[in-house]
């Protein structure tokens, strides 16, 4: 949905999110969608949470962006938490549009940077139901940046206005995964040597390899976010209250998004 149309949506129904969609009035960018097509949604999908209990565990640890306390991006990060419900109440529409495709050959300004692993399982756009025009993304495997990544980041929020980066992992990375074996090939051998550390620290808490990967997947988030702020531009931008980083990790199974505390 265009930036505009799920501003009005979030007015309409602040407490989206929270009510686990039933009851509120959503508007797609092309036609409206009545409250009782919601509620069926979400109907639907509390009824596919509860067939596991693997899923209904992530569901109750599942945490939104907390748009609401952020002094910056908290249009960015409403967009996202609602992206997200709508992609798993399978209401998800995003507008790839010739008009706005034509709108936006005026210019871009993308609300969000997001930072993510290039897994196929993985896309941005999808799980946010971002339209065109709407995410700068940046995909690596492993989420790992290099002068080429953080370079792209720089011209996003220095450049393009974008308010919100978003470091996103994900559950059973392959990269994290090669990291925990110790093993690569050719230039792979780069991003695992980038992970690492994440593995090494996540081994002085954890012994179960599944527990490791887990835990090195969230330390090489905040590793890419603190490579992040050793760009002086990102930084400055971050201490003057500017822009706003965050890490999260997408869970493939149930399609959820979770933010990483500080
Ligand atoms: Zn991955």
């Amino acid at each position: 949905m265009k930036l505009k149309n799920k501003i009005t949506a979030i007015t309409l129904c602040s407490a989206f999110a929270l009510s686990g969609l039933a009851g509120c009035t959503v508007f797609s960018s092309n036609s409206e969608t009545t409250a009782t097509e919601t509620t069926t949604a979400a109907a639907q999908t509390t009824a596919a949470t509860e067939s596991t209990s693997s899923s209904a565990s992530a569901v109750s640890s599942h945490e939104w962006l907390e748009a609401s306390k952020m002094e910056v991006a908290e249009n960015a990060a409403n967009e996202l938490n609602e992206g997200n419900a709508q992609y798993l109440a399978g209401t998800a529409s995003m507008n790839v549009s010739s008009a706005l495709r034509n709108e936006l050959t005026n210019g871009q300004k993308p609300h969000t940077v997001v930072i993510t692993c290039s897994d196929s399982r993985v896309p941005p756009e999808l799980i946010f139901n971002a339209d065109l025009g709407e995410l700068f993304t940046i995909r690596t495997a492993g989420n790992v940046v290099g002068e080429y990544e953080v370079g792209s980041v720089e011209y996003a929020v220095d450049h393009l206005g974008s308010q919100l980066v978003v470091v996103m992992g994900h559950s059973s990375c392959g990269a994290v995964g090669a990291a925990v074996e110790g093993h690569a090939e050719g230039n792979i051998e780069s991003i695992v040597h980038e992970i690492t550390p994440s593995v090494e620290e996540a081994k002085k808490s954890e012994t179960d390899e599944k527990a490791i990967a887990s835990k090195a997947e969230d330390l090489n988030v905040e590793n890419t976010l603190a490579k992040l702020r050793e760009s002086s531009i990102i930084k400055e931008l971050e201490d003057s209250g500017k822009i706003k980083l965050v890490g999260a990790k997408y869970d493939i199974e149930t399609g959820e998004v979770s933010y990483l505390g500080e």
